[in-house]
């Protein structure tokens, strides 16, 4: 395995007919760390991820290892592992002959051939299946034998793009685990696709989130879930109520926003003037349920959908804004409920400036505020 210390991604951009589909990605990936890729469908996390692998060459930027420049090798020379979604093994081969295809490409002795693909087999728990062909298998055992497939030849750097969408819910909970533990137990090297923000949440050490091909934020699992750094990451980071206001008086570390019936108390993140047009963005689990009587924004309920120990509620204002709640009080349709929220809690984001660049290429996740009014 080529040891490396870092990994630098410079200005990594790359164009379709002239249309970027990734633009100046700068990044560097310390040896041993676990990397998540995440944005929605189209932002491209799998242009990031072909780069990297040599698949596709850069239209600008640079990629080094160290001090070695690795953009212009082809991919074979870069020593990375794959493993892609669609597994791509070889049908006609046994589970023991596609994890070992690799190793006689690269005229590894037989002997070692057989310990490397024994221990590789075992690692993902293959023993018994270690003479079928890829169709005698399940899914969650395919996506186990490309994962094998990859780490035997014990590459400096996995990349994989969305490895886990084939598998259903169960499975890929199951997998999760498996991926970071493999990661953990063999001090690999991660560079993961996905457009699932639990799952990048859980199994990365840091996110790099993309949106139409620009980075937004790169950041560890809990500075973007509670200091998201504009309101399309909050977006995606599960701040599902997005009201469109406008900026009152601030008040120490606070700020007062209104509009469409509310007056609500926030945190101001960057640079919202009094006056201006703002985002103020909440988790469902952080807008708190009172009693009809209480203070705060009047609602009445409209949906309660029993989620375990937990129920999520759709709630109506007054004023006719859609307010997505979640927690341990369970109201009934058509209760009058008030909604209170900890200014710390209502993250008040810029809107983006009238006239703003269109992204490069727009997501196809309609991506609009769910609820302007
Ligand atoms: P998904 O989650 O849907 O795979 P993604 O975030 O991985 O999406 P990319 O596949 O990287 O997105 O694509 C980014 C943008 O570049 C998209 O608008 C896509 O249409 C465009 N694109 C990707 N590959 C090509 C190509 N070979 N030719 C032209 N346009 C491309």
């Amino acid at each position: 395995m080529t040891r490396f210390e870092q990994l630098r991604l410079d200005g990594v951009s790359r164009s379709f007919a002239g249309q970027a589909a990734l633009a100046d990605l700068d990044l560097t990936i310390r040896r041993g760390e676990f990397i998540a890729l995440l944005g929605p469908s189209g932002c491209g996390k799998s242009t990031a991820l072909n780069c990297l692998a040599g698949l596709l060459p850069l239209t600008r930027g640079s990629i080094w290892q160290d001090d070695t420049r690795l953009d212009t090798l082809p991919p074979e020379k870069r020593g990375f592992g794959m493993v892609f979604q669609n597994y791509a093994l070889f049908p006609h081969l046994t589970v023991r002959k596609n994890v070992a295809f690799g190793l006689q490409m690269r005229r590894v002795s037989r002997a070692d051939i057989r310990r490397r693909v024994d221990e590789a087999i075992r690692l993902v728990h293959l023993e018994e299946h270690a003479g079928k062909l890829p169709g005698q298998l399940s899914g969650g055992q395919q996506q186990r034998v490309a994962i094998a497939r990859a780490v035997v030849l014990e590459p400096s750097l996995v990349l994989m793009d969305e490895p886990l969408s084939n598998l259903d819910a169960k499975l890929r909970l199951e997998m999760r685990t498996e991926i970071r533990r493999l990661h953990q137990s063999l001090g690999l090297t991660t560079v993961y696709v996905t457009h699932d923000q639990e799952e990048a949440l859980s199994l990365a050490d840091r996110l790099v989130v993309l949106r139409a091909g620009r980075v937004q934020q790169v950041g560890t699992p809990e500075e973007l879930h509670t200091s998201p750094a504009n309101w399309h990451v909050a977006d995606f980071m599960g701040y599902r109520n997005l009201l469109r206001l406008r900026a009152g008086a601030t008040d120490g570390a606070t700020l007062a926003v209104s509009g469409d019936g509310l007056e609500l108390t926030g945190t101001p993140v960057g640079d919202v003037r009094p006056g201006a047009e703002v985002i103020a963005g909440v988790r469902p689990e952080d807008l708190v349920i009172g009693p009809d009587s209480g203070a705060g924004v009047r609602a009445v309920v409209e949906v309660v959908e029993y989620q375990g120990r937990e129920v999520a509620v759709e709630a109506v204002t007054d004023s006719g804004l859609r307010l997505n709640l979640r927690g341990t009080v369970r109201p009934a349709p058509g209760d009058r409920i008030t909604v209170t929220v900890d200014p710390a809690r209502l993250l008040v984001f810029p809107a983006d400036p009238p006239g703003a660049p269109e992204p490069a290429v727009e997501p196809d996740r309609a991506d609009a505020p769910v609820a302007t009014g």
